[in-house]
């Protein structure tokens, strides 16, 4: 790579590093920096669901848009990650549950007209195919397409392929803030000096606004704090992702099961709560009773990048030439990256990109002139 990378991407969670692994497929200079660890905050610490998505032909809204194009980039990248890198990130379609309280309405007609498959099942249809899953008398919905990906994994193959491309990855580099003359950006400062690039993404999740601010702008990305707990039974005792409004169980292959989540505003705060780890537990003994018996191995908790209307910020930072951004995918970051990371690429490297980004623009929401 020359000395200065076409591309700085600051910021190396799943965002930072999915942008870097499409724009490496066109053979550009790409450097990401990161304050601490690569791969660390909210994209290590999430639950990995991959929610069903409308196809692509069907999605209506824009965050709908992103989800179906990242439905169909999901399997060729666990794939491609997997064969360059040897990593497996975990990559798995099984389907998953939602449940519903009896009373509460069930949007059948949404699914209908997004055509996202769905059956609804019966006690005995349950019993079947999930015998450890007593929700007694709630609903419960059978969605084929739910998928999901280990997160430590899919980083872990992110940095790898980063690795063997030729990505500078530099760890430890915490960005405080950019110089810039008129429209451009010229370097950013960091704990190692300034560092000068062509273009410039931030993609620091939920500490966005406090670096963007030093240049004028506060788009409202704020950490919303999401806890969990791993119990880990002697036996595997469910099969398949269960989800009830914002909370849900998560098994992984080898048995444990991942339980979440809160959704706290606690400022940048990562420590567990007893209170919040008994409200969790009790929600998945009250779905999986057999639970109950199996070992805490773990707790843990996240900081999301939470945006005010819950969509990212996908787009160029106003009245600059060559900064950008991709922040405050909130509770879908996961899903929503390699769509994301695929339509930064674009718009980094000045193509047409596959969506319109109109409804991700920076100046939508937020303040100016702070
Ligand atoms: C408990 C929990 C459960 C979740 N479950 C799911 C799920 O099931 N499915 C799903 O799709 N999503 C889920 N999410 C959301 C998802 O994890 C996030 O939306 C996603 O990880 C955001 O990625 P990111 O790269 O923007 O942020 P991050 O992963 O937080 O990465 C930002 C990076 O920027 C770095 N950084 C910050 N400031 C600076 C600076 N000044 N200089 C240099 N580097 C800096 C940080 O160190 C960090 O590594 C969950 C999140 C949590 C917390």
């Amino acid at each position: 790579m020359a000395q200065h990378p076409d591309v700085l991407i600051l910021g190396g969670g799943v965002i930072g590093l999915t942008t870097a692994y499409f724009l490496t497929h066109s053979g550009v200079g790409v450097e990401v920096l990161d304050k601490s660890d690569l791969g660390q905050e909210s994209s290590w610490a999430g639950a990995g669901i991959l929610s069903p998505a409308p196809p692509i032909g069907r999605a209506r809204t824009p965050h709908d848009l992103l989800a179906a194009h990242s439905a169909r980039l999901h399997p060729q990248m666990a794939e491609e990650l997997r064969a360059a890198t040897g990593v497996d990130n975990g990559y798995l379609q099984r389907g998953g549950w939602g449940v519903f309280g009896s009373d509460e309405p069930v949007p059948l007609r949404q699914w209908r007209d997004d055509e996202i498959a769905f059956e609804e099942m019966d006690e005995r249809g349950l019993r079947e195919r999930e015998p450890g899953l007593r929700p007694g008398r709630r609903r419960t919905v059978f969605f084929p397409a739910l998928a999901q990906v280990r997160n430590p994994r899919h980083l872990k193959g992110l940095i790898a392929w980063c690795g063997l491309k030729g990505v500078r990855l530099q760890a430890g580099c915490p960005v405080y803030g950019f110089e810039r003359a008129g429209g451009r950006i010229t370097a950013v400062r960091t704990a190692r000096g300034p560092l000068s690039a062509g273009k410039f993404l931030v993609a620091t999740g939920a500490w966005t606004d406090g670096l963007l601010e030093g240049i004028g702008w506060r788009p409202g990305i704020r950490p919303v704090r999401g806890q969990i707990a791993l119990l880990h039974p002697q036996s595997p005792l469910l099969g398949r992702v269960v989800e009830e409004g914002k909370r849900y169980l998560v098994p992984r292959p080898d048995g444990r099961v991942l339980v979440g989540s809160t959704e706290e505003d606690a400022g940048f705060e990562k420590q567990t709560t007893a209170g919040a780890i008994a409200a969790l537990l009790g929600f998945a003994f009250s779905l999986v009773p057999a639970l109950a018996q199996a070992p805490l191995e773990r707790c843990w908790a996240g900081l999301r990048p939470g945006s005010p209307d819950g969509l990212p910020f996908l787009g160029a930072v106003p009245g600059t030439d060559n900064l950008f951004v991709a922040a405050g995918h909130y509770r879908a970051g996961i899903q929503l990256s390699p769509a994301t990371g695929l339509v930064m690429k674009q718009l980094l490297l000045g193509e047409s990109t596959m969506i319109p980004l109109d409804a991700f623009r920076m100046d939508r929401v937020g303040e100016r002139g702070v």
